[in-house]
């Protein structure tokens, strides 16, 4: 399908960008990499009535380190996060989870940013962005707001942004380097977007788990950080009565939805499976980080 007509503005500084998205008053719409919008746009399923191209903005393509924490621009693509010396560094667990993000194409072209504002529940960065206590920097000609991660994924599709609003960068913390991690999704082809998935990471303390940290997608309206999960771990030691335990519990937790892809039942049981593989993943690799 064509879109419906639309103006285009390739905007050179976050300033211009704002002002244009206020004075388009809820009509407009950010284009980053362009790789989720324009087919939405194609099939007319958004008709925005101008687009603000923010890829012209100098200040926006940059992962920088400040402090504990990772500050990724607005048009940093799949492919810097993917390759990123810091990334891989200081959070590993990113550095794996960006292998599972769709394919080298749509990787050179796709933005981390523009992935957690788009906020598909079954996608890779939003739930990073949440299992990494990300804060989002919006912008607006009212000022900049930051906005928690716990705050942001409001529901399918759906953000806390204002839509007036834009994101500049956003911030995720990076781990200690005794940090484990483990990220298993199960898709049906590799680049596919997940049925499910599960993100952890934990530290080993006295012999027992610490700093626990448990995501997951693809299994609600939005991605989900389990701090009932968080809690059972927390102080344990990985057995398999423990894995058994999370596995019954997220049954308890989870209400995913049956849709073309997948049966209700057939994502709870991948949860179970893939959380399992995850926390022994994370266990191991704190075992031998701690060495
Ligand atoms: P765009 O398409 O430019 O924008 C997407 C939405 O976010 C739009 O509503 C836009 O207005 C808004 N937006 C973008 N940037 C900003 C900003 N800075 N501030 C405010 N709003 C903004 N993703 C995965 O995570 N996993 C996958 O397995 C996967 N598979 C894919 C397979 C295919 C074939 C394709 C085409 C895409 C796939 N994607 C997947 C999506 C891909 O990662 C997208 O790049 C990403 O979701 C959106 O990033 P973008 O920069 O292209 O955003």
């Amino acid at each position: 399908m064509k879109p419906a007509p639309f103006e285009y503005l390739a905007a050179t500084s976050a300033a211009e960008a704002a002002e244009a998205l206020a004075a388009a008053n809820g009509d407009g719409k950010i284009i980053a990499g362009g790789q989720s919008l324009m087919p939405m746009i194609n099939f007319r399923l958004v008709k925005p009535t101008i687009l603000i191209d923010i890829n012209r903005i100098a200040g926006l393509d940059r992962i920088e380190k400040h402090g504990e924490r990772l500050r990724i621009g607005a048009t940093v693509r799949h492919r810097m996060t993917a390759t990123d010396a810091l990334v891989h560094r200081h959070i590993p667990i990113l550095h794996d989870a960006m292998h599972h993000v769709a394919h080298l194409t749509v990787r050179n072209r796709g933005t981390f940013c523009g992935s957690v504002c788009h906020a598909d529940p079954a996608a890779e960065m939003p739930v990073m962005t949440l299992l990494l206590d990300g804060t989002i920097t919006a912008l607006s000609i009212r000022g900049e707001r930051q906005i928690a991660a716990s705050d942001f994924f409001v529901g399918s599709l759906m953000t806390a942004l204002e839509p007036d609003e834009f994101v500049t960068s956003i911030d995720i913390d990076t781990l200690p380097p005794e940090t484990g991690w483990g990220f298993e999704e199960f898709s049906r082809r590799h680049g596919d977007f997940a049925l499910a998935c599960v993100a952890t990471t934990l530290r080993i303390v006295d012999g027992v788990a610490g700093d626990v940290r448990f995501g997951m997608m693809g299994v609600g309206e939005t991605p989900l950080r389990l701090p009932d999960i968080e809690t059972l771990v927390e102080g344990q030691a990985i057995s398999e009565m423990l894995l058994q335990d999370v596995s019954e519990t997220l049954k308890g937790l989870l209400h995913p939805n049956t849709d073309i892809h997948a049966s209700a039942d057939y994502r709870l049981h991948l949860a179970g499976a893939l959380a399992r593989r995850a926390l022994r993943d994370a266990w191991t690799r704190a075992t031998l980080r701690k060495d």
